[in-house]
């Protein structure tokens, strides 16, 4: 396997919302698809259980029930059951407290992505640093063109973050498309983020390997596999929504090289219908 110390991962979906498919990818139909909103859960030998962003929360509801972050609820209808929070499912599933996730890695501050942090206490947050700073202190319309809902942050969020110093910067694996590296992010060689920006302004993967596969966790860098693999990146009307449709291609293009060269990669899109049906709703064991 690619990295040096190998951790469990599994994939969790915490609802969807809709879309026209044609949006998400070139040539897609004009029927409507759900996109899933998913979280992973990474179990480290010596951090416990550490998460990769939290996905919906039934709190979303509440921060998007006013205006102007209503806006945020019209143009994605979002459904979700309160027991598919990421802290339901880590009980329900695996009988872990919330207040014991020690760290969540942040991939950016999209309100799907960060809708469940208010239920991890104890948790410190990592993420890169122009990701928040792309959102702090944004609020009313420009927060909502942000993808940011301010209601969904810990009171604490700064007191418990650490960002991603520069310092951990670290060659990728030969071959690796990314050509300003990556990121050690616990020193161990265990995950290694990925600066994947485009969709949102310091967007981060994370490049992780199991016992028995490499997983690429590309965030929203692409909103499917299939995209990926056919070269079909999202219409340019969902670049309205994208601080840089330029970083956002070179991303896409970069993926498509990586899916090219490493054949036996899992490249794992946070909001992909083919991972949700393949791993989560399937269980199958990664
Ligand atoms: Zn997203």
């Amino acid at each position: 396997m690619t990295v040096r110390k190998q951790v469990e991962l599994s994939l969790h979906a915490t609802g969807f919302c809709t879309h026209p498919e044609w949006v998400t990818m070139r040539g897609g139909s004009l029927r409507s698809i759900q996109i899933p909103a998913g979280f992973a859960r990474i179990v480290h030998e010596d951090y416990g259980t550490i998460l990769f962003d939290t996905g919906y929360a039934a709190r979303f509801f509440d921060a998007a029930s006013s205006f102007p972050y209503s806006i945020y609820r019209r143009v994605t209808p979002v459904v979700h059951d309160p027991g598919e929070g990421a802290a339901a499912q880590l009980k329900r599933l695996y009988g872990l407290d919330a207040g014991e996730v020690r760290l969540i890695i942040l991939s950016h501050f999209h309100a799907d992505h960060v809708a469940g942090l208010r239920d991890f206490p104890n948790a410190r947050f990592m993420y890169l640093p122009q990701a928040f700073e792309a959102v702090r202190g944004l609020r009313g319309l420009a927060a909502v063109r942000s993808g940011f809902l301010p209601d969904l942050m810990p009171e604490d969020f700064g007191f418990r973050s650490s960002p991603v110093p520069p310092s951990a910067r670290v060659p990728l694996p030969e071959g690796w498309p990314f050509p300003d590296g990556g990121y050690d992010l616990l020193g161990d060689g265990s995950l290694i983020g990925v600066d994947v920006s485009g969709h949102a302004a310091g967007q981060m993967g994370l490049l992780l390997s199991t016992a028995d596969h490499d997983y690429f966790l590309c965030a929203d860098a692409s909103w499917s596999s299939q995209a990926i693999r056919e070269n079909r990146p999202p219409h340019p009307m969902a670049g309205l929504i994208m601080p840089s449709r330029r970083q956002y291609q070179q991303t896409f293009t970069r993926l498509r090289l990586l899916a090219e060269r490493f054949p036996g990669l899992r490249i794992i899109p946070s909001h992909c219908g083919e991972v949700w049906r393949t791993y989560i709703q399937r269980n199958e064991q990664l």
